[in-house]
């Protein structure tokens, strides 16, 4: 999401004519874009900030900050660091040109902590992309589910859904740039909503969401992937539509946070384990072979150990692809706040490597079972560990590399695995795969 909302950034700066540096060296404005969902990032972006005046010793760039710390900050940055000039709301980045300029006409203090107006368009330019083959298209911003520990309903405000018509430009846009997988990304994908159905006119589904999944797919870009699902929201039809679109790629995000009722009441995520394990069973009974991967938050405020018991064994039964393990942390001006945060430092420290520990085992099973097997691999460059090698991710999300040379990126290709290491998958690019 944040990756999305710099290249969001980046694409209103680049129409008002400015030049997009990576140095704060040659920069007269430093953007500093911030999250607070899983850390308390406020005093991260100070000392961040602190480091960049430093390195600038007689220079003095405009700073400004956007995302989480920003809205849930507000005109507050102003008075503890005295070094902040523009402080951007979560749903102001489309104003961003303005309030720079604003600034460098001498006003200071300049704030928007404001809604996105309708006008506004959430087209991104291709050339700010994290990826010249991967692009991310936000299709609904914002949360309304509120549970209890999370921030981001206060940080970026309630759900929003774009147009269909717009994300099916964009992605068409998109396939005739030569891109060629597109992720559909928001806070939960499937409780999208749009306020008409332009663009899904006649496209069947149960749900909005699994309509737009089909729409997306009959653009016929080559892969298309989505997250994050919420999984009280995640109906049936999601799966259908996958078995019916092989460019709807095989691995669904399905948080469950918890493997106890008591806490999931406390956490207020409006669903029972019951109800989890029976998506969990539609997903895995697909005949489509579908990764399903996870979150979890140990050790919530009241959280026992035989709570904590009943996550593990979730988790066993779950057997999950991947698994993505917090330690939970306050928020401030979340109902958990309120709670009293009493399992220890120690303690969750010890239920996170307990979990990391079991994960490992299961990922070791499931990562072994793909060895002799082929996997489609978009690849996405030169690995970082290897520059013999290339990577990129199959169609089930996971990392491969492969033996195989710079002309491959942006290819689509089929890869034999050949081992299978913690979270990665190593193979054999096979012969004339190149599509
Ligand atoms: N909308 C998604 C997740 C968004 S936040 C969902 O509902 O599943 C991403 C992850 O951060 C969450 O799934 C949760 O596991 C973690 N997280 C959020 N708030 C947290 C907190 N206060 N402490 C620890 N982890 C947290
Ligand atoms: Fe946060 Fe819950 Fe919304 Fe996910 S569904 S973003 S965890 S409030």
């Amino acid at each position: 999401m944040n990756v999305a909302d710099t290249e969001r950034a980046k694409t209103r700066l680049l129409e008002a004519g400015y030049l997009i540096s990576e140095s704060v060296q040659t920069s007269d404005v430093v953007i500093f874009n911030t999250c607070s969902v899983r850390e308390r990032a406020a005093q991260k972006v100070f000392t961040r900030i602190g480091e960049v005046r430093k390195s600038l010793s007689n220079r003095r760039p405009l700073i400004g900050v956007m995302g989480c710390v920003a809205q849930l900050e507000g005109e507050t940055l102003f008075d503890v660091s005295g070094t902040v000039d523009i402080v951007i709301g979560t749903r102001a980045i489309d104003r961003i040109s303005k309030m720079i300029e604003s600034a460098l006409a001498g006003q200071s203090r300049i704030l928007d902590l404001g809604e996105h107006l309708e006008e506004e368009t959430w087209n991104i330019n291709s050339q700010v992309r994290h990826s010249p083959y991967v692009a991310f298209v936000p299709i609904i911003e914002g949360c309304n589910k509120f549970c209890t520990y999370c921030i981001v309903p206060y940080s970026r405000g309630r759900e929003n859904s774009r147009l269909a018509s717009d994300v099916l430009n964009e992605v068409r846009q998109l396939r005739a740039l030569g891109f060629r997988e597109v992720h559909l990304i928001g806070q939960n994908v499937n409780s999208y909503r749009p306020k008409s159905d332009a663009g899904l006119e006649g496209i069947p589904g149960a749900t909005p969401f699994s309509k737009l999944l089909r729409a997306v797919a009959a653009t016929e870009i080559e892969r298309i992937k989505f997250t994050t699902s919420f999984p009280r929201d995640f109906h049936r039809d999601i799966i259908t539509a996958i078995e019916e679109n092989e460019n709807l790629c095989n691995w669904v995000h399905l948080p469950v946070q918890s493997g106890s009722n008591r806490i999931l009441r406390s956490m207020r995520r409006g669903y029972h384990i019951e109800d989890y394990l029976k998506r969990v069973d539609i997903i895995k009974s697909s005949k489509r072979k579908i990764s399903l991967t996870s979150d979890i938050i140990v050790g919530f405020p009241g959280e026992t150990q035989e709570e904590f018991e009943e996550t593990l064994s979730l988790v066993e039964r779950c057997q999950y692809d991947s698994l993505y393990i917090f330690k939970y942390s306050a928020r401030p001006g979340t109902p958990a706040a309120n709670l009293r945060d009493d399992v220890s430092k120690e303690e969750k420290a010890k239920r996170f490597l307990v979990l990391e520990e079991i994960q490992k085992g299961i990922q070791k099973n499931i990562f072994r079972g793909y060895v002799g097997a082929e996997v489609r691999v978009l690849v996405e460059g030169v690995s970082k560990k290897s520059n013999l090698d290339m990577t990129g991710h199959s169609t089930c999300h996971k990392v491969v590399n492969f033996s195989g040379d710079s002309s491959l990126a942006g290819q689509e290709v089929m890869v034999q695995v050949t081992a299978a290491k913690a979270n990665s998958l190593y193979g054999a690019l096979v012969e004339g795969s190149l599509t």
